[in-house]
Parts: structure tokens; sequence; C-alpha cells
């Protein structure tokens, strides 16, 4: 295996478990970008940031809060503490598991030996799980900017940041950064931010981020950077300039299968180098499979680990298995969150032509004494022919851990009927899901 991030690390073990002899190179660290550099810093990150609205809506509920101070430095200790002990979490499953685990870069020689470091390894089969890394446009002074990688390191909490991109990490990066006390400007070239998720939720969260006092600028790129005394200039496609300490640039991820030798095998990659696979995860070379984001499909870590199981199942358990990418649930962890499962609306609509959609935007309970005009929006996309249920998407509080839930019920196919024929909690903002009866348009 190379790369024991998300999806070599389970891939290792579920083979190792099937009776395989298994090794794993890893040339970074273990855990993979998830655990070091993604969903698991970042959502401390997230926790960290949401401190201080918490305690500006204790007042409403009768508590005073004194003194609010945020200590950056103690944050990254303490992340790095936990990051630490998950890592020795992941040696110790993969010993545990039996699979031998290599230090260092690998590279495939052909399609049955690997190369690390001054060492050669004979394989049957070769899994490629590198996943992927930051790409940067080539523009004047990028080396100025920064990437997510970095973000988790900084020395200091930079007083004034710009964020760079329009998918989810530079959505979660500008609420990190705004809940710690930054001036936060997020740039996006596109008319509005997130493209994929559904629309009526990307306008929501724009919304309430510009609400909180992030400022949003859609149709602007950054077009220069410049160090100066006081900082770093930022030049923008609109003329005008931008103070910034620090210049987060979130603008997509590239498969990391550079200089790994798969040309060179025989492996065939897609324009952005990612190794194109069949429905199995096998490479165009019978021998060399690849999952995760090397293989830039659903770049999460729950579908890396689900592309793991697979892979193990199909090639060690004799059970030819394929990855299922159909209703993967998923959270934006912006502020406030956005849960989703299913079609948008849009697609939806592509898909099956008329759709009922049902919708509710509404203050939650919690916000009234807190004083807070924050609005949650659920959302439900309906196929009227069969009544199932397409799409369920939120804004607010807790969307994740919410529509988690809901993502089974889509798995199950249930239609609008079941929804509605199943009590809610109250008071919860999810009974809403189960109780969206009026504000029905059909189009
Ligand atoms: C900021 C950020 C936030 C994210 N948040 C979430 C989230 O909230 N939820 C979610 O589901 N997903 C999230 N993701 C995405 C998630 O991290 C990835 O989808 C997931 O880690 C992919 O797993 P993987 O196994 O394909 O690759 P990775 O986890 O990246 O693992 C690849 C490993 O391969 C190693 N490697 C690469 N090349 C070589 C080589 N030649 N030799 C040896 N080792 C090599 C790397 O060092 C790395 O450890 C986030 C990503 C980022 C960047």
């Amino acid at each position: 295996m190379i790369g024991a991030g998300s999806g070599g690390v389970r891939a290792s073990r579920m083979a190792a478990a099937y009776g395989a002899r298994v090794a794993v190179a890893e040339e970074r660290y273990l855990g993979g970008t998830c655990v070091n550099v993604g969903c698991i810093p970042k959502k401390l990150f997230v926790y960290a940031s949401h401190v201080a609205e918490e305690a500006a809506d204790a007042a409403g509920f009768g508590w005073t809060v004194s003194r609010t101070a945020f200590d950056w430095p103690t944050l990254l200790a303490n992340k790095d503490r936990e990051i630490a002990r998950l890592n020795g979490v992941y040696a110790e499953l993969l010993d545990k598991a039996g699979v031998v685990r290599i230090e260092g870069r690998a590279r495939i020689e052909d399609p049955h030996s690997v190369a690390v470091g001054g060492a050669r390894y004979r394989a049957e089969h070769i899994l490629v799980a590198t996943g992927s890394w930051p790409w940067l446009p080539e523009i004047p002074g990028i080396g100025f900017a920064i990437t997510s990688n970095e973000a988790f390191f900084l020395r200091e909490l930079p007083h004034r940041v710009v964020v760079v991109g329009g998918g989810y990490v530079a959505v979660e990066f500008a609420g990190i950064f705004h809940g710690m006390g930054a001036d936060v400007v997020q740039l996006y070239r596109g008319p509005l931010f997130l493209r994929g998720f559904d629309d009526d939720a990307r306008a929501h969260v724009a919304q309430e981020m510009r609400r909180k006092g992030i400022d949003l600028r859609f149709e602007s790129a950054v077009v220069r950077i410049a160090q100066t005394p006081d900082g770093l200039h930022v030049g923008t496609s609109d003329g005008s300039t931008l103070e910034a300490d620090e210049v987060l640039f979130a603008t997509g991820r590239r498969p990391l299968t550079q200089g790994l030798g798969l040309e060179a095998a025989g492996v065939a990659l897609d324009a952005k180098g990612a190794v194109v696979v069949d429905a199995f995860s096998r490479s165009s070379v019978p021998s060399i499979w690849a999952i995760g984001d090397a293989t830039d499909r659903i770049n999460l870590t729950p579908v890396a680990i689900h592309e793991a199981m697979a892979f193990a199942r199909t090639v060690f358990g004799g059970e030819p298995t394929k990855p299922d990418h159909e209703d993967v649930a998923s959270c934006v962890f912006s502020n406030p969150p956005i849960g989703t499962v299913g079609l948008t609306e849009a697609e939806a609509r592509q898909r099956y032509g008329e759709v009922d959609v049902y919708r509710s935007v509404f203050r939650p309970l919690k916000q009234t004494l807190a004083g807070r005009d924050e609005r949650t929006l659920v959302k439900l996309v309906v196929d009227p022919r069969s009544d199932r249920v397409l799409g369920c998407h939120m804004v607010g509080p807790e969307a994740g851990e919410i529509i988690q839930g809901f993502a089974v019920a889509l798995k199950c196919r249930a239609t609008k009927a079941q929804f509605d024929a199943t009590v809610g909690i109250h008071p919860t903002a999810a009974e809403e899901f189960v109780t969206l009866r009026g504000e029905k348009t059909r189009g």
C-alpha cells in the first residue's frame, strides 16, 4: 500500500484481516491529510471558533461571562498533542494488524515492485492511496500565500485574513478565523461559492456569514500579492487592494500522483493527474489499484475508507465489491454549517424533470433568548411520481449531526409520506424535517 492516510490505513488493516501479507509506505504522517491537516484539526479549530459567540449568547440566558480572551498558541499546542496521540493510535492499529510499516517515499518501479529509499519490495497487488495536495494558481507573489497545510501551524493568530476560494475548505477557514476574532475577507471568482451544493443552502450560508461580519466578495480574484512593512498587499481583479497578515489560498487540490512512477508502469491518469479506475478501483494496470483522493471521485475521508473496504473485500476477500458513491452525506463546517445528502434541487430537476420542494426558514429556539438573528434552513426535494425524498439539506447548528441520521432514511429510499408518518422530537430543529407540509413548490 502506498500512503497511510484514511484510505491506506483501512485498506491495510482489512487486507491483513483477510490474511494478506501487507506493507504500507508513508512518507509524511500516519493518518494522512484527515488526521494531520484536514478534518480533525479543522473541526477542533471550528469548535474553538464558536466559543466567542457562545459566550456572547450566554447573557440572554442570564449568565455573566466577565472576560473572554483567546490564546492561539494554547489551541495549537493542545491540537498538536491530540494529533500526536492519534498518530500513535494509527501506528498501534497497523502494528496490531500485523501490517509492516515502511517510512519513506514510495515509487512504483514496475507493476509488481515498489522502491522506498534503497529497498525494493515485490507485491502481487499495489494500492495507490497517496491522497491530494493543495493547488495554487501562478500569480505574482503567490509565495507569500499559505494553504490549509500551513494554516494549522501559524505561529500567531493573524488579525487580517484574506481567504481565496469558494470550496468548503475556504468557507470553513473564513468562519474559523472570523470566530477567533480576525477580520476576514473571502474572495471567490464565481458568482456564488460552494458550487455543487444546493443553491438555497449556498445563498443562505452566504447571507448568514455576511450577517456575522465576514466580507464576502464574489466575482473577485486575487491577481497579485506583495509584501510591505505593514503586511501583505493583495491586488484583486476588480482593482482594489486589501491589506492582510495572511492570505490563505484554498483554491482546490490535485491528486498526489506525480513522481510515483505511475505513467512508466502504464497506469492511465486523467488531466488532473487522478488515477483512472474502474468501478472496483482497479487502474488500467491489473495489479495496481487506487482509492481515495488520488482517484478524485468524492474526496472525503469516509468515502476513502469505504473504497478501501470494497478494495480489500474484492482483492483479498474473494467478494468483488464496488464502492457505492450514491447519496453520500457530507457537512460543510461553516458557521452556520451545511448538512446535505442526496440530490440538490437543480440536480433533481435535471434527472427527474418536475420535483416538489419543501422548505422552511426559521429562527431556532436557542437564538430567541440569545438575541441573535440567525436563521436555519431545512429543505427536502421530492420526486412527485414515486414520493421518494431525493435530497435533504440543512443550514443551521448541528446540521452535520442531524443530516447523518436522515442519510440512513435516504439510503432506504424513504418517501415523503414516511417522513410525514415519523413523529418528531420536540423541541428540536430536526423535527422540521418530519413536519414540512406547507411551503411546497413544484416545478
Ligand atoms: C483542510 C481540509 C479539511 C478537510 N475536512 C474534511 C472533513 O471535514 N470531512 C471529510 O470527510 N473530509 C475532509 N477532508 C478531506 C479528507 O482529508 C480527504 O478526503 C482524505 O484524507 C483522503 O484520504 P486518502 O487516504 O485518499 O489520502 P490522505 O489521507 O491524504 O493520505 C495520503 C497519504 O499518502 C502519503 N503519501 C503520498 N505520496 C506518498 C508516497 N509517494 N510514498 C509514501 N507515502 C505517500 C501522504 O503523506 C499521506 O499521508 C479535508 C481535507 C482538507 C485539506
